[in-house]
């Protein structure tokens, strides 16, 4: 993902942009294609590596134009990327791309499946990517997600049989499709899987190849393609007055925490396939070709066909409803269909288009955001008809209820019934928290143990009201998540998903603290009310040989929603030592340990996060002097609040603060991660910056991207970056310079200093410097060659200039107590106040 090799664009129905929850609303327009989708019974499955690889484009032609059922397993949740929207990272971001999945397959008509697979980071191999994933429990959620989802055709983002030459999360995505096709069907191959679904054949599998996989447009054009399907995507759909490409954009834009907004274009333009298993189509325009994709391919179908055939035939745009008598006769028919997979694939289908036909509209809405297990919740249930159908309402009904009765109402045309049920939420009523990170998963892995689970894109949510709706003397459920919506006054309506809470939450306010004295330090820890009236005791756990005063502090919080902070005295121990703290509340004698994420952005619906409330206290063993430090935001990361509490005195500038005057009170300058693909104003302020160096201060430059840049003067000395990094977190680092002062003082820098590191080394290393810098370090991934670029410096003046790709901004807030030695030795490179 860090690569910006997911190129492809884009898609469709549902243009609910502004306010991610907004129930469906379906026009006739799109009722009509509904039902056309209703009548096509092929489905097609997209493959690939991480939110934004897919081809956008082919899956909105594959689902609005040939109407099949569409699908796109993207094998992880793009948790290892960059967030350009917020400070979101790792799980946290997983979230956020998951969503915007969803919200994209709500624009291009797509279905989105994701396996236990985690992004852990770039690799550049296959071979890497299946060691740190488990590869056997990919392949057996890949196979989970196609025996439930039944493709005909599979189509792979990526060419399986070219490893190294993209992440090597993609090729693996491709290997893996490819190496279980058969498997699929063979109810020896994960039998366990077969009490919950059935082994299952696809026809074809194709590879969706383009200009990319040749290395070039120029080099493909010439390319023998007379063995690829070569499909025009560039469709327009009159009914919706978009073309294809328009859709896929508006798909494509929702990937906004990586700055994916798309334009969308019109005219021709042709996706390639290349078929890798299974017969070839003598048709190349039709992937479905020798596949039966009419009502006639299942039992009991073809009366179906016929029915709905006629349905599509006269659908009335200017009256919908007068489908729903023949609509209701199918419904009927499909429930005696012997085939599951089928009869609940349809039945959902079919009852979202009698709603939609009669304008039924269905709405259950919590009187709050968010409850507690076995507290009682308002809800209010909205029902209106608004058609001439004639139906009743027989009953509203949740499983939580606290009473049943209910009188069958006659729904009037456009006449709505409201009514407020009291639902009590039971005891055992489960947090709402996304699945995959409840259980302690692996680096590489996931850990969700219900099988179930597997597959499924979004947080589980249980509470529900069932509207049971007569018509024609034919009972159907109408199921409707209980939401929860309100009226802002600049935006109008806003729809939340309702929330299951612990009655009380608390966050330690650092993440990480860092000691690096016998000094006490004060810790707060937040604490959030989930109801009204809560009474408690916090303490804060921590490892042997740390002092925490008070040992526990009594709180109270009166309303709902309310917060309050309670202070521990924290004295570490004399040895260096890192320790995971956590934070508990005693409440009613039962113990809260949990702290609440809440992740909110208005094109995602919101997302509450829980996750033991814990940090990491660590005591460093390390040096610093007094140097004041001035930083320069770059694309966002947390340096500056790790740098303070080393005990630096930290002062965050504006670039338009970034002056002459101002500079003279530091002697350390230091630029954010990417601040010079970001900051437009740093090309006019590297004059500065550089004289500033030159009077005999320091200026530390984290890494940048090759991408665009906003000056080609990083340095006062020629530097260029490039695609070097080295993945591997745990490489071996060799000192090329080991008397240089920044490896000696004030801590002596050991190789043990390089334990620990998360994530990765570095990145985007420069691999060609002016012979005034100086490579401090040498490291490289397996089977590579040396990179010597992560760390350079050159005298300027009487300062330094250091450059750096070495993941800093990972490191220090994940407590890595090298990273910190290390930086603490850049900043006292040319100190003014403790001159060597
Ligand atoms: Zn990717």
């Amino acid at each position: 993902m860090i690569q910006r090799i997911c190129f492809l664009l884009l898609t469709l129905f549902t243009f609910s942009f502004l306010h991610a929850q907004q129930p469906a609303k379906p026009s006739a327009v799109e009722l009509y294609h509904q039902i056309q989708k209703l009548n096509f019974l092929g489905s097609v499955l997209y493959i690939a590596a991480h939110p934004d690889d897919e081809n956008t484009r082919l899956i909105s032609y594959m689902s609005n134009e040939t109407k099949a059922r569409t699908g796109y397993l993207s094998l992880t949740r793009g948790d290892g990327g960059q967030n350009l929207i917020g400070p979101e990272l790792r799980e946290l971001l997983g979230v956020i791309r998951t969503q915007e999945l969803i919200e994209a397959r709500k624009i291009d008509g797509g279905e989105q499946f994701f396996t236990r697979a985690n992004d852990f980071g770039y690799s550049k191999i296959p071979d890497e990517t299946l060691q740190i994933w488990n590869k056997n429990q990919v392949m057996e959620d890949m196979i989970f997600i196609i025996r439930k989802f039944k493709p005909d055709v599979i189509i792979n983002r990526f060419d399986h049989r070219s490893p190294g030459t993209t992440h090597g999360h993609h090729t693996s995505s491709a290997m893996l499709s490819v190496e279980l096709f058969d498997q699929v069907n063979d109810a020896t191959v994960f039998p366990q899987q077969l009490n919950y679904t059935s082994v299952w054949q696809p026809k074809r599998l194709f590879f969706n190849t383009s200009w990319w996989f040749y290395g070039g447009r120029d080099k493909f054009e010439k390319a023998d393609k007379s063995k690829l399907s070569n499909i025009d995507i560039g469709v327009y759909y009159p009914l919706l007055g978009k073309s294809n490409q328009e859709i896929a954009s508006l798909s494509r834009s929702r990937h906004q925490s990586q700055g994916f907004g798309s334009t969308g274009t019109r005219g021709d333009d042709i996706d390639y396939l290349e078929l890798i298993l299974g017969d070839s189509p003598t048709d190349k325009l039709n992937v479905f070709e020798g596949i039966d994709t009419s009502w006639n391919r299942i039992k009991g179908g073809a009366s179906i066909g016929t029915l709905l055939a006629t349905v599509e035939k006269n659908f009335d745009f200017k009256n919908p409803s007068a489908s729903i008598p023949k609509l209701v006769e199918a419904y009927v028919l499909i429930q005696k269909l012997e085939d599951e997979h089928w009869r609940t694939l349809k039945t959902y289908e079919l009852k979202k288009i009698i709603a939609g036909c009669a304008g039924l509209y269905l709405e259950a809405v919590a009187a709050s955001q968010s409850t507690t297990p076995g507290s009682k919740l308002n809800v209010k249930l909205e029902a209106i008809n608004r058609s001439s159908q004639a139906m009743t309402l027989n009953n509203m009904l949740s499983q939580t209820e606290n009473k049943g009765e209910f009188t069958a109402t006659f729904l009037e045309n456009n006449k709505p019934i409201y009514e407020e049920i009291e639902l009590t939420i039971p005891e055992t009523q489960e947090y709402t928290s996304p699945y995959w990170l409840k259980e302690k998963g692996t680096i590489g892995m996931y850990s969700v143990s219900n099988q179930e689970n597997i597959g499924i894109p979004d947080i589980i949510r249980t509470i529900k009201v069932t509207f049971s709706i007569e018509i024609n003397g034919i009972l159907i459920p109408f199921d409707r998540e209980v939401i929860y919506k309100y009226n802002d006054e600049v935006i109008g309506e806003v729809y939340k998903p309702l929330d299951i809470v612990p009655v009380a939450t608390s966050t330690i306010i650092d993440k990480v603290k860092i000691f690096n004295s016998l000094q006490t330090k004060t810790i707060g820890v937040k604490i959030k009310a989930g109801k009204d009236a809560i009474e408690g005791i916090a303490t804060l756990e921590l490892a042997e040989g740390w002092k925490v005063m008070p040992a526990e502090i009594s709180f109270k919080i009166a309303k709902k929603e309310g917060e309050t902070t309670v202070y521990f005295e924290v004295t570490p121990p004399s040895n260096s030592s890192e320790i995971t703290v956590s934070s508990q509340l005693i409440i009613n004698g039962k113990k809260e340990v949990f702290e609440q994420t809440s992740i909110q952005y208005s094109h995602i619906a919101q997302q509450q996060i829980l996750s033991k409330a814990e940090a990491k206290f660590i005591k460093l063993d390390i040096k610093t002097n007094s140097e004041k430090i001035a930083y320069i935001m770059g694309a966002g990361d947390e340096v500056p609040i790790y740098l303070a509490q080393m005990g630096y005195s930290v002062t965050v500038l504006k670039p338009e603060e970034i002056t002459k005057e101002n500079l003279k009170n530091f002697q350390v300058v230091v630029l954010g991660i990417r601040a010079y693909n970001t900051v437009d104003e740093l090309a006019f302020k590297q004059q500065l910056l550089f004289d500033f160096v030159k009077e005999g201060n320091t200026m530390i430059v984290q890494y940048n991207t090759t991408g665009k840049l906003v000056t080609k003067e990083l340095a006062p000395f020629s530097l260029k970056i490039s695609r070097d990094r080295v993945t591997e977190e745990d490489a071996k680092v060799r000192f090329l310079a080991p008397k240089h002062p920044v490896l000696n003082y004030p801590n002596a820098i050991t190789s043990k200093d390089f334990e620990g590191w998360v994530q990765e080394q570095g990145l985007y290393f420069p691999d060609e410097w002016d012979a005034t810098f100086t490579p401090i370090l040498s490291s490289n991934d397996a089977g590579e060659e040396p990179k010597n670029g992560s760390l350079l410096i050159a005298p300027y003046g009487k300062g330094y200039y250091i450059y750096t790709g070495l993941s800093f901004f990972r490191e220090l807030p994940a407590g890595v107590s090298g990273a910190y030695r290390l930086f603490a030795n850049m900043i006292s490179l040319g100190s003014k106040t403790n001159k060597q």
